[in-house]
């Protein structure tokens, strides 16, 4: 099991990474991946405070998440000597970062400037070219800083991607549960707990999450960061990923351009709390109290796209046992789900 040993959340912290480092016993040459838009709200400063804290700092810029990108950051990880890598950005940025270090045997640490999915703090990474459309086991973490003053200004539609995400543990941990009582798979108690209580954090503060409320960003943070914690206790993304994860994981494959991931996790999580027989109203209510997208529509995509990713999500991980391999739904069962839930009309 692989926790931060550091984490620092609230305004102004990012300050702080130097003395996280010293404490840590960080010295050498460190290596900062960050996007063109994170290196300029986060990544220089960090740049600037590590070397004057007598670190041999390097930053390489990437703009997407690949395969080629994760080797292309351990050539320069191996060419610098890194001993640390400092990820700054959104999830693309720290996916990145958390492979590449973890396949280089170096520890790296999370900067979020966005808050929009659990990746932050978990230790898994989703890389496209790994011919998996989920998450790829990588490494927690060493230390998490995460600046509020920062992250305020990242687009609120990453914030409301962010609650959707934490949001979708609450179906998440009802299809582990169904997978321990039905196939006999292992199932942790405390990482169960964990991500139910930060999907509850988030639905029961809905109301503090609105642009310029730093309360309610706060409460996002630590939802996520726990949702990440989680999944090292678990050591999988069991807690954090079930039905809805797989429906969202559905409409990347089959429709482009498409919504950001906890959007449609969120969705998901309305039409899997159906087929469980929860308090799927409470959820939707929820998403709409925030601005979350609750309809096809919202989304951006066609209604038969949802009918065909929720029929698609089975299939996609079969290992993964949740509800929707529990009902084998047909196509026209899922059209059912969906009209009932109001996600199409
Ligand atoms: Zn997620």
């Amino acid at each position: 099991m692989q926790l931060p040993r550091e984490v620092i959340v609230g305004k102004g912290t990012l300050t702080r990474i130097t003395e996280v480092a010293q404490r840590l016993g960080l010295s050498g040459s460190a290596l900062i991946i960050a996007g063109p838009k994170s290196c300029e709200v986060a990544g220089k400063q960090v740049h600037d405070l590590l070397e004057q804290a007598n670190m041999n700092v390097d930053t390489l810029l990437v703009k997407t998440v690949s395969d080629k990108e994760v080797l292309a950051v351990e050539e320069r990880i191996k060419e610098w000597k890194s001993r640390v890598l400092i990820g700054v950005g959104g999830g693309t940025k720290i996916d990145t970062a958390k492979l590449s270090a973890s396949r280089q045997g170096i520890p790296f640490i999370s900067v979020p400037t966005t808050l929009s999915h659990d990746g932050i703090a978990s230790p898994l990474a989703s890389v496209k070219g790994l011919n998996k459309p989920y998450s790829v086991m990588a490494q927690a973490p060493l230390a998490i800083i995460a600046d509020t003053d920062i992250i305020a200004q990242s687009p609120w539609r990453s914030v409301i991607s962010g609650c959707g995400d934490a949001i979708a543990k609450f179906t998440a941990v009802k299809d582990w549960k169904l997978a321990y009582t039905e196939k006999d798979e292992y199932y942790g108690e405390y990482a169960a707990s964990l991500a139910l209580m930060s999907a509850r954090l988030v639905m029961q503060n809905a109301k503090l999450i609105k642009p310029g409320n730093d309360e309610g960003l706060r409460v996002l943070l630590e939802a996520l960061i726990s949702c990440g914690v989680a999944m090292s206790i678990a050591g999988s993304s069991r807690p954090c990923s079930g039905a809805e994860h797989l429906f969202s994981h559905a409409l990347d494959m089959i429709n482009c351009p498409h919504a950001m991931h906890g959007e449609q996790c969120g969705v998901g999580s309305v039409l899997a709390a159906y087929l469980h027989r929860a308090n799927w109203r409470y959820i939707r209510g929820t998403l709409k109290q925030i601005g979350a997208p609750t309809t096809a529509g919202e989304l951006n995509v066609k209604d038969e796209d949802v009918v065909e990713a929720l029929e698609l999500a089975a299939t996609i991980r079969p290992e993964r046992y949740t509800i929707l391999h529990k009902l084998n739904l047909n196509r026209e069962a899922c059209r059912k789900v969906a009209k009932i839930t109001g996600v199409i009309s």
